[in-house]
């Protein structure tokens, strides 16, 4: 009998953060049923040689907004490319379901606002062929994908299916809506959801600047909502929150899970309001979780940085109406009395942002930028302003010269407290927000950022152990959303492999492509070294280029261990 795939040689880093061995591994189905010494994996209709490769689980993203793109599109770009297998969607209490005929604009506006689809391409795009959340998952499951994909229902839109006006206003919920809401909320957990998640902040705005309906949901609601998901027995829940008021804001948001019993991960960045506050957040979760509760952090690899140029929302020509006038037009921008307008308006206005904290972003980008590298301190070698110096690298190339802004994260100028979050041990990957903010932010690559500069390439600090870079991207968020039989690389599990070229992998530098529907504009990255990707066995990518395999299909709630696993 032979297997039907085997992996041969690689170095296996299996994602449970044990030490790296070299191993064959054999695929039989859409399962991995042996990992052997070298050479002992016995027959194979296929065999790959990943003598000098890595060879790691598939990524299980969890935190993703593709609920609108995973109705419309088969590949889940640009996650996909980043060596993801499954990503978890509905995040940040923003999502399409449950929905009435009457608010879909409301709840495209909030989608536009809160993670920068267009609206276009969503009035576009959404077939709205559901109107309960069990419906959606139906729409979901009809099409297949490159990777498996699993929805979360979002607070934002049962707080406006059950409240309407009310909801979006932010009026408090009655008693009679909370359970509403919970019921809903309850519907879809037994129908597929995976869990339940919400938004607090500031941040999150719809497009026509309301804050999101759940902004200041009271802790009654949240933990009757909790509550109700609870008494499913499965399901999840993720919040976003600015934390503004520390105590009070972890009390309702710890509420939920002390209310419920179920998981809770929430989202934790270093603010440059708060620069310290991350760390009594986490401290708090370490606290959580010696009281019994389920508390993760989901932490980012990096800055979370705005993105700059010509095609994308912002400019880094700021508000002046020239540029505006001119858009994209490259030869228009090239003329000398549209230069010297341009320039001189900027002159006139504070720029969007700082100088000294705009940095060139290159091919591949550099997104642990050191202070001399800034604008600001380039533009002041060369003698020349910055806007000067900005508007000349704009014109220079065909347009798509970007800049970037980190602007979370980055108070300190570098990633060491980025270092201490991934090191946590309740925290895991998260944020990487792919198919959301697509014409500011491309974090979809979010998982390459951990193999290349937390393992390889870091010089400003300490690097990170690969084996616990898979591990936090793999078979952690894998269990923190319930799906046990993934993130592994051993017998049993989900055979979702990737192997690695390491030492090329290079994650490119993000471009601009129109195509969303309506010719939406979103951005898009790309990276080098991923030799093959398989999703339940089957090869969706080799060497960054879709096989045209959709292997990937909607997990509907969590998923058990293989039987007698070790991990
Ligand atoms: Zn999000």
């Amino acid at each position: 009998m032979s297997h039907d795939l085997v992996i041969a040689s690689g170095s296996v880093v299996d994602g449970t953060g044990g030490p790296a061995t070299r191993a064959d591994v054999a695929i039989d189905g859409d399962r991995i049923t042996a990992v052997t010494a070298p050479g002992q994996a016995g027959a194979a209709r296929r065999t790959i040689d990943a003598d000098g490769a890595v060879v790691t689980p598939g990524v299980v993203d969890v935190h993703a907004h593709y609920d609108g793109q995973a109705t419309w599109d088969s590949l889940m770009a640009p996650s996909s490319w980043h060596g993801v297998t499954t990503v978890v969607m509905g995040n940040c209490g923003v999502g399409f379901a449950p929905v009435r005929p009457s608010d879909h604009d409301a709840l495209i506006e909030l989608m536009e606002g809160v993670e920068d689809i267009p609206g276009t391409a969503l009035h576009e795009g959404l077939a709205w062929d559901w109107e309960s959340f069990p419906e959606y998952l139906d729409a979901l499951d009809r099409r297949p994908r490159d990777i498996d994909v699993a929805a979360q229902v979002p607070h934002g839109a049962l707080r406006l299916y059950v409240m309407g006006e009310r909801g979006s206003r932010r009026d408090a919920a009655t008693v009679d809506e909370i359970a509403a809401m919970g019921r809903l909320a309850a519907e879809a957990v037994r129908a597929g959801a995976l869990g339940f998640t919400t938004s607090r902040t500031r941040n999150h705005r719809t497009s026509t600047g309301d804050w999101t309906p759940t902004l200041t949901a009271a802790a009654e609601e949240l933990a009757g909502i909790a509550c109700a998901i609870g008494e499913t027995g499965a399901g999840v829940l993720e919040v976003v929150s600015d934390f503004a008021d520390e105590d009070a804001e972890l009390g309702t948001v710890l509420g939920m899970a002390e209310a419920s019993g179920r998981p809770l991960s929430i989202s934790i960045v270093q603010h440059s309001a708060r620069p310290q506050a991350w760390r009594r957040l986490l401290e708090a979760i370490t606290d959580a979780n010696l009281r019994g509760l389920d508390v993760t952090a989901q932490v980012a690899a990096r800055p979370v940085g705005v993105l700059l140029g010509l095609r994308t929302t912002l400019s880094p020509l700021g508000a002046s109406l020239t540029a505006r006038g001119v858009g994209a037009d490259l030869e228009a921008l090239r003329r000398d009395e549209v230069r010297e307008a341009v320039l001189a308006e900027m002159a006139e206005r504070p720029s969007l942002f700082p100088w000294d904290q705009v940095f060139c972003l290159d091919d591949p980008p550099d997104y642990e930028p050191a202070p001399e590298s800034s604008v600001a301190a380039l533009a002041e070698r060369l003698g020349v302003t910055a806007p000067g110096f900005v508007y000349d690298r704009l014109v220079a190339g065909d347009g798509d010269a970007l800049f970037y802004v980190p602007f979370l994260n980055y108070v300190d100028g570098d990633l060491e407290a980025v270092r201490e979050m991934l090191s946590h041990p309740h925290a895991v990957l998260g944020l990487a927000d792919g198919g959301a903010h697509v014409g500011t932010i491309c974090d979809g690559s979010f998982p390459s950022t951990m193999l290349t500069h937390w393992v390889r390439d870091r010089t400003r600090g300490e690097r990170l152990s690969l084996e616990h870079v898979v591990a936090m991207q793999t078979s952690r968020t894998a269990r923190m959303v319930g799906l046990a039989d993934r993130g592994v690389i051993a017998p049993g599990y989900r055979a979702d492999v990737n192997v690695i070229d390491l030492e090329h992998l290079t994650v490119r530098a993000p471009t601009v492509s129109f195509d969303l529907p309506a010719g939406g504009r979103r951005l898009l990255q790309r990276a080098d070294g991923y030799l093959h990707t398989f999703v339940a066995g089957t090869e969706t990518y080799i060497a960054g280029e879709h096989t045209g395999a959709l292997p990937g299909r909607l997990v509907r709630g969590p998923q058990l261990a293989p039987q007698g696993a070790l991990a």
